[in-house]
Parts: C-alpha cells; sequence; structure tokens
C-alpha cells in the first residue's frame, strides 16, 4: 500500500512537470490551442468523468453513514453550527487577506488611460464572446446575491432528491441523506442491517476511488497541456500577471500557512504533515478544478492518509465541498478590486468591507465547479458599483471580467486546490473535537 502511494506520488510529479513544459511547447511551437482541445476532453474522459459519475452515490452513502453513527440530532446541530461558524470564519479571513493583499500590491495601478481602455475593450470583447457563461454571468447581475441565496435555500429543502441528483446539485442531496441518516440511526435495532449495508457501501466505494486514483496522472497530464497550451506561460505578464501573481500569493499565505497553523492549533496535529498526508486529494482539485469532483477523493484520503475519522469527514466534506471555498473568497476579492483599480476607480474603506463580505457570500454561493467564482464575481462587483452609484461614483462595465477570463482556469486550479485544503483541515479538527466512537 505504502509503496502503491509513493508510486502514485511520483507519476503525479512527473505529470505536472512534463504537463506544463509539454504545454508551453505546444503552445510556443504551434499556437493557442482551442478551448475545448483533445486534451481537455482527454482528460475530462480519464480523470473527471469517473469521479463525477462517483459522486452522488458517494455523498449519500458517505453522509447517511457520517450522520448515522453521530445519532444524536442535538450533538449534530452543535456540530453543525461550530462547522458552519469555522467556514465562515474561514472564508471571511481569506477574503481580507485577499484584500489587503491587492490593496498594498495594487496591479492594476499606473496604466496609462489608453492602456486601460485598450484593456476594457479586449475584455468586453472576450466577455461578450463567451457564449457559454455570458447567460449565467448575465443572470447573476441581474439577480444579484439575494436571488443567489434564493436558489440555495430552494436547494435546501428540494422537492424531489432524485431531480437535485440528476442535476449534480449535491445540497439538495446532502440534505436528503441527512434526514436519512437521522432516520437509520434513530431506528436502533430495526435499520442496524441497513446500517451494515450503507457501511459495506462506504467501503466498496472507496475502493473505486482508489481505482480512479491510478488514472489521475494522466488526467492531470492531459490537463495542464491543454491549459499551458490555451493560454502560455507569458500570460503571467503584464498587469494581468501582476493580479495572477497577488491571488497566488494569497492562496500560498494562506494554504501554506494560515490553515496549517488552524490545524496545529485546534486538531493539535502537525498542519503541515497532515497536508502532505492529503496530498492526493489536493493534486486532484489542482487537476480537476472541481471541489465537487475532488469529494471522493478528498473522502478517501481524509479517512485514509490523513488519520480523520469516518464519521467526521463524512459529514464535514461533503457540506464543505459546496459551501467552504476559502480559494475562491480570496480569488473574488482581488478580482473584483483588481478590476476596479484597472478602470481608476479609487475606493472608500466601507466599498473594500462590502467586496470582503460579498466575495464571502459569493464564494458559499459557488458551486464546487470549474469556473464558478468566475460566474459568481459579477455578485461583487455589482455590489461596489451599487455603493459608488450611491456616492455619485461613476460605476465599472461588469464585462471587465472579460480582462481575466482568459487566464482564468490556470487560476481556478490554485483557487480549488486550497478550497479542497480548506475542507480537509474542517474534518480534522471536527475528528479531535467529536467524542471518540464508543
Ligand atoms: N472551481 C472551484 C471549486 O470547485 C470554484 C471556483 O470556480 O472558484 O472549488
Amino acid at each position: 500500500m505504502a509503496n502503491h502511494g509513493k508510486l502514485q506520488t511520483i507519476l503525479i510529479l512527473c505529470a505536472l512537470v512534463l504537463g506544463v513544459a509539454v504545454g508551453e511547447w505546444i503552445f510556443r511551437s504551434q499556437g493557442a490551442l482551442p478551448v475545448e482541445s483533445g486534451w481537455i476532453f482527454t482528460g475530462n474522459l480519464l480523470l473527471l468523468r469517473p469521479l463525477q459519475m462517483i459522486l452522488i452515490p458517494l455523498v449519500v452513502v458517505a453522509v447517511m453513514h457520517g450522520i448515522a453513527s453521530i445519532g444524536d440530532p442535538k450533538q449534530l446541530g452543535k456540530l453543525g453550527l461550530l462547522v458552519a461558524g469555522f467556514y465562515l470564519g474561514c472564508m471571511l479571513c481569506a477574503a481580507t487577506l485577499g484584500t489587503v493583499l491587492v490593496e498594498t500590491i495594487r496591479p492594476g495601478d499606473g496604466l496609462s488611460p489608453e492602456l486601460s481602455a485598450q484593456l476594457l475593450a479586449t475584455g468586453e470583447g472576450a466577455y461578450q464572446s463567451d457564449a457559454t457563461r455570458l447567460a449565467t454571468l448575465t443572470a447573476n447581475e441581474s439577480t444579484g446575491i439575494t436571488g443567489a441565496f434564493k436558489g440555495i435555500l430552494q436547494q435546501l429543502l428540494p422537492k424531489s432528491p432524485l431531480g437535485e441528483a440528476a442535476a449534480g446539485n449535491t445540497i439538495g442531496v446532502i440534505v436528503f441523506s441527512i434526514f436519512l441518516g437521522l432516520g437509520l440511526a434513530a431506528g436502533g435495532e430495526r435499520t442496524a442491517r441497513a446500517r451494515e449495508v450503507i457501511d459495506g457501501l462506504f467501503q466498496a466505494m472507496l475502493c473505486v476511488i482508489q481505482w480512479i486514483l491510478w488514472m489521475m496522472p494522466i488526467g492531470l497530464f492531459c490537463f495542464l497541456v491543454g491549459i499551458v497550451g490555451r493560454v502560455g506561460l507569458g500570460s503571467v505578464a503584464g498587469p494581468v500577471g501582476a493580479y495572477m501573481l497577488t491571488v497566488l500569493l494569497g492562496l500560498a499565505i494562506h494554504g501554506f500557512l494560515i490553515l496549517p497553523l488552524l490545524a496545529c492549533f485546534f486538531a493539535r496535529t502537525n498542519g503541515w504533515s497532515f497536508m502532505w498526508s492529503v496530498r492526493k486529494a489536493l493534486f486532484t482539485g489542482f487537476a480537476t478544478s472541481s471541489s465537487n469532483a475532488t469529494l471522493p477523493v478528498t473522502v478517501r484520503e481524509c479517512t485514509g492518509p490523513g488519520g480523520c475519522s469516518p464519521r467526521a469527514t463524512n459529514f464535514v466534506i461533503p457540506l464543505g465541498a459546496t459551501l467552504n471555498l476559502d480559494g475562491t473568497a480570496l480569488y473574488e476579492a482581488v478580482a473584483a478590486l483588481f478590476l476596479f483599480q484597472l478602470c481608476g476607480v479609487d475606493l472608500t474603506t466601507s466599498d473594500l468591507v462590502i467586496a470582503v463580505l460579498t466575495a464571502t457570500l459569493a464564494a458559499i454561493g459557488a458551486a464546487g465547479i470549474p469556473s464558478a467564482g468566475l460566474v459568481t464575481l459579477v455578485i461583487v462587483v455589482a455590489a461596489v458599483n451599487t455603493s459608488l452609484e450611491g456616492r455619485g461614483v461613476e460605476k465599472i462595465p461588469v464585462s471587465a471580467i472579460g480582462i481575466i477570463i482568459g487566464v482564468d482556469r490556470l487560476l481556478d486550479m490554485a483557487r480549488t486546490t486550497i478550497n479542497v485544503w480548506g475542507d480537509c483541515v474542517g474534518a480534522k479538527i471536527v475528528t479531535r473535537l467529536l467524542p471518540r466512537e464508543t
């Protein structure tokens, strides 16, 4: 087993280096790859789709398994509040860190009016031509934060769990499974057999996830070639490059410093060695840009090498994959404020507070799927715009988001890694706080 783990890690690291090198070589020698290149298609086929295939069944089984073993609704309620508080605190902290960094580094400052106008025009073009996202972006802009939350509330009480499952809405499925898990616990002897079946199914799914993990290096390689081959490493230049570096710096501080320290403090464990033990989940998040698709691997790595208890993991990880997106909160704050800097708008402290709060809420509202953070970014821009309008300052066009669409996937990989890592830390902390299984 240990040797398998080592081999997988070596293969993943090789895929990382080779993927970037081959992608850059293709970009330089043959020009930019199309958005939906064969590389992305193969990555989807080998890694993303198998993980998506197991996602909903795993959520049902894992949540029922976790809830049934916690059992007591009172304890569950307390735990739920604690986890929600932890998630909210981490996301607020990440969004604040992003705001402080972008306001200190100011990657959007110092451009001549001509260059800034040219960037905005290019952004407008990219925004309008992105047919797949335009509809969602426009809808998010008009419904705003209230609309996003109405959507979440509706998902919280699903009409049909099967309908929610078919649509891939994990929140509704989690809520349904929580109720069923409580029923399983309340049934005592009468439901003992069903609990055994759930436990057996859970173990079987962990085996399937292990098989899928063998495709991870190939999937990661294909995704990296497709993405680096489309944007090229040269994109890390000029103001957009400075913006990317600001996001990456923030994610690095949050991921390598703040979260490990939280793990040391609250879970009494070495946060950095815990990070290494769940590395496959982090690499899967990086490769797939989807916390939801990574969920099966996160559950496996936390309960296996990560040493978290299954009942803490099975409760905390599915909720976290949908609601706890630290990396996204940080990214939304940096991205929105960068766009205001580019347009030469001076923001007051109250605008910055609005940016931190809406970035956090927009991250909670973002699904754990690729580019979800980009489409909820309009909510942050629109909120700051409203505050500017109130003071009679000219607002910025929402289409300015087009400036950062091109490089978004690279940042998405990095922020998803931090989103997954935040969930793992939550599971480790709850493992310590939950009384031992009897
Ligand atoms: N891709 C991210 C995730 O799945 C969400 C985002 O776009 O920020 O966690």
